[in-house]
């Protein structure tokens, strides 16, 4: 394959870290962005760099019109394409609706469905220039059917949809498909701070009654990345174990 880009938001751990490596093995360059310094983002890099393909990191809080058109400038002057963009960055602000704060609600509107949009505004004119490209977007099972104590989280993984589809139509005259993913309930850090006593209560709702492995959704990711999709767009495909049927 002639060398791919692909840029992954929130790429240094959880889910966003295993697209990023199973991406690399499946012979992209990657682009990492992440918000934070941690060891976790050298470590990331030297792990990809392992599968022997080029690693860009690029800093940039999503949520941010200004740092992301600087996150893809970045790029561009660097590799001169993005192909694949997976918006993956994410953050919970949990809370029955009647005690959360504005800004609980805002933040996570703000991170998770703006920083779609931030990113993908950024991306796009480059694909419509090649031609070409791939959008996948990471939603959420709670997207499609609520969940107490979400408003927020639910409301933000709800609009990344109604997003996906809406752009799926405008772009795909112009050689880009965009679909969603939308995860279950997925050993991360995200899910890691839940108690046990809830954990046990989600996995009793799950047919296949356990949590899934950021692996079991990267996979996913790599093949609506992949020519095998090449006739899928505004799809989301449910990775949660049978939890919504
Ligand atoms: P993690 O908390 O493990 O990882 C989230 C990543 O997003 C981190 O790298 C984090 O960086 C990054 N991030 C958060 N805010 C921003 C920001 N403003 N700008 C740039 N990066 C940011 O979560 P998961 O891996 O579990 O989640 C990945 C995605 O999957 C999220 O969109 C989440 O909503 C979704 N999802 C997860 C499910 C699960 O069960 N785990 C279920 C359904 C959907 P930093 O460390 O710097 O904060």
């Amino acid at each position: 394959m002639a060398e791919e880009i692909a840029l992954i938001t929130g790429g240094t751990k959880g889910i966003g870290k295993q697209i990023a490596i199973i991406l690399a093995k499946a012979g992209y360059d990657i682009a990492i962005n992440y918000r934070s310094q941690s060891p976790e983002v050298e470590q990331t890099k030297q792990e990809i760099e392992k599968e022997g393909r080029k690693v860009l990191l690029v800093k940039a809080d999503v949520s941010k019109s200004e740092e992301c058109k600087c996150m893809c400038e970045q790029i561009i002057n660097k590799w001169g394409k993005i192909d694949i963009l997976v918006n993956n960055a994410g953050i919970t602000k949990d809370g029955l609706l009647i005690r959360m704060k504005d800004d609980d609600f805002e933040s996570v509107i703000r991170t998770n469905l703006i920083g779609t949009y931030n990113v993908s505004k950024e991306v796009v004119p480059y694909m419509i220039r090649q031609k070409k490209g791939k959008i996948i977007n990471i939603s959420s099972v709670v997207g499609v059917s609520g969940n107490a104590g979400q408003c927020n989280y639910a409301a933000s993984k709800a609009g990344i949809i109604g997003f996906t589809k809406s752009l799926a139509k405008e772009v795909a005259s112009r050689g880009i498909l965009v679909n969603a993913v939308a995860p279950g309930f997925i050993k991360t850090s995200m899910t890691e701070v839940l108690s046990e006593t809830v954990k046990e209560n989600i996995k009793n709702q799950i047919p296949l009654k356990r949590m899934g492995t950021a692996e079991e959704v990267a996979k996913v990711v790599k093949f609506l990345a992949s020519e095998d999709s090449s006739y899928i767009t505004g799809q989301v495909i449910l990775v949660d174990g049978g939890m919504c049927i």
